[in-house]
């Protein structure tokens, strides 16, 4: 679910998961405590913050060692875009604190003081003492010739890094809509340096990891929270702001417990709608005049579904919809009805857009990893960085990035091929899937280049620990059976290849043509039919037979054949 420390301490209570079926009819919070297991009151936590919610909890249940994870007044609340926090970490995209707080349960917290058996041990630590050596090496030889966060592994060293030229330059500011190149001067590099220093009290990591991708920052007069990676800029950049007001924001937003990529870009849009008069000062009064009181206005609002709040609450997609009167143009970086980077760029991406496209988890960095983003200009590098790339499930990926060139034939768009841009994000989403499924931090497999745990160790890791035979094909073909079913349930749901497309303005140099080809490619390549739709042959190849019989059933597949059945699909995605 999350990193830092609450996963772990539910092992260490004899548990891998924790399953919520069903709804309370009030406010409860969930105590495990080793073998004993009990639902508890949580009325006099209604609308507490989550960091307070934990410390209250932990002291009621007189356990300073128990682990919380907890929603605020924004899970409580059902904002679309809500978070759960556990103080070191959180779980924050597609609004699973929502779904926590629909179910009336404001915390679980844990306490776990027993062992862990493991099959093998002697095997298991060997396999850890490798990793382990791997990662010091790593940590020791960065990768040369991607930029500074790309070059280690973890979660982006946002916290370490300083220098945040790329980012700021790069990404758009606002509303997603502003490139401010030259905007990395020697004067901001210092007030921002001096900005995370003053507030940035340590660097941290989860439980047992090497790493250090995260800090705690304490802003003057506020409590301490944890922040890594990409929210460092979210909410100034949103704003056009500085650091120092990013930093301090973000802890108002943690607190209240919302996504850091959403709720920036939610208020910016409802500031560009302010600004083209689509909202209105009858729809916002009492809106401060300075642009950080107005995001600070706009957060509380929307995480108490108060007047304007309540519309912004649904994300930008929905609230668009509602406000009517043109609002539709500004929610222009969504897919899939959801908030995406900030980041417009020049020529289609092939392999991007594929991740784009066809990705579920509604967020770009749960698909990518692996494959270098771009190609080094010279032939020497490329050969110099394939040399030592044993993660590879196959050595055709080398070759692919051999002769991926910055320009010509081999160049993007229409390089890596077709067929090469399947096998490519195939591999990506497979080995985020995998982590997923294994609780695994992508920090230190699908996400990074040159990852310690890969496709070859996962089995052995698994053998070992788990005492289960595993093999490189049967762990791939859990992965498959996996990410087929999260499709399932997404198509149940309504989605189709309608769905399946990146922001229009993502690139400015578009290939209507490839793109077709592409999705076309790889929902062949993957099973499914020319609607995105699991066919009923590759659902029971899987073992989900079930599955191909509630579609036939539901009308989303017709019985004999491949094709989407039109009118049922039409319907699903009407009463959505
Ligand atoms: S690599 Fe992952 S588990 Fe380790 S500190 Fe970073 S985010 Fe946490």
């Amino acid at each position: 679910m999350m990193g830092g420390f609450w996963a772990p301490e539910l092992k260490y209570a004899g548990y891998d998961k924790v399953i919520l079926r069903g709804k309370s009819p009030d406010l409860v919070y969930l105590w495990i405590n080793d073998d004993k297991v009990e639902l508890r009151d949580a009325s006099h936590l209604q609308g507490m913050g989550a960091t307070e919610t934990a410390d209250h909890i932990r002291q009621e249940l007189n356990e300073p060692k128990a682990q919380v994870a907890a929603i605020s007044l924004a899970g409580e609340n059902r904002v679309y875009f809500a978070s759960i926090e556990q103080g070191r970490s959180s779980a924050s995209r597609l609004g699973i604190g929502a779904v926590m707080g629909d179910k009336r349960v404001k915390a679980i917290a844990v306490r776990g003081t027993g062992d862990i058996n493991v099959a093998q041990p002697a095997e298991y630590l060997e396999l850890c003492r490798e990793v382990l050596e791997y990662i010091k090496f790593r940590n020791e030889n960065p990768i040369p010739g991607v930029m500074a966060i790309l070059q280690g592994l973890g979660s982006p060293q946002e916290m370490a890094i300083h220098d945040e030229r790329w980012h700021t330059e790069n990404f758009m500011w606002g509303n997603s809509r502003v490139r401010r190149k030259g905007f990395w001067t020697d004067e901001v590099k210092a007030a921002w340096t001096q900005s995370m220093d003053s507030m940035r009290t340590r660097l941290i990591s989860c439980y047992n990891c090497p790493m250090k991708c995260g800090a705690t920052i304490s802003p003057p007069g506020k409590p301490t929270y944890m922040m890594k990676c990409f929210s460092k800029l979210t909410y100034t950049m949103a704003a056009m702001s500085d650091l120092d007001f990013g930093l301090k924001i973000a802890q108002h937003a943690t607190e209240y417990g919302v996504d850091g990529f959403s709720t920036p870009q939610v208020m910016a849009f409802a500031l560009e709608l302010y600004e083209n008069s689509i909202l209105t000062d009858n729809d916002m009064p009492g809106l401060p005049s300075d642009n950080e009181g107005r995001f600070y206005w706009l957060l509380d609002k929307i995480v108490r579904r108060e007047g304007i709040g309540d519309v912004l609450a649904n994300g930008t997609y929905w609230a668009a919809k509602e406000i009517g009167n043109g609002a539709e143009d500004y929610a222009h970086n969504n897919i899939k009805k959801h908030e995406q980077l900030p980041l417009k760029l020049s020529m289609l991406n092939p392999i991007y857009f594929l991740m784009y496209s066809t990705g579920e988890k509604i967020n770009i960095t749960q698909i990518e990893g692996q494959f270098p983003q771009a190609p080094y200009p010279k032939r020497e590098q490329r050969e110099e960085f394939v040399k030592d790339w044993f993660q590879v499930p196959d050595e055709k990926f080398k070759q692919y990035f051999l002769d991926w060139e910055l320009r010509g034939e081999n160049s993007i768009p229409y390089y890596p091929t077709v067929q090469m841009c399947c096998d490519i994000v195939d591999w990506q989403e497979k080995m985020h899937y995998l982590d997923d499924a294994l609780g695994m931090c992508a920090g230190l497999s699908s996400f990074p280049l040159k990852p310690p745990y890969h496709i070859h160790n996962y089995p052995k890791f698994i053998s070992a620990g788990a005492g289960i035979a595993m093999d490189e094909d049967k762990l791939s073909q859990a992965a498959k059976r996996y990410r087929t079913l999260v499709r399932a349930i997404n198509i149940r749901r309504g989605m189709r290849r309608k769905d399946e497309m990146p922001p229009k303005n993502h690139w400015k140099k578009r290939f209507p043509e490839l793109e077709k080809e592409l999705l076309d490619t790889y929902y062949r390549f993957k099973g499914w039919n020319s609607d995105g739709i699991p066919t009923r042959e590759s659902l029971e190849e899987l073992g989900l037979d079930y599955v191909a019989e509630e579609f036939i059933e539901r009308g989303i597949l017709k019985d004999g054949e491949d094709g989407p059945a039109e009118e049922a699909a039409t319907t699903e995605v009407a009463q959505e």
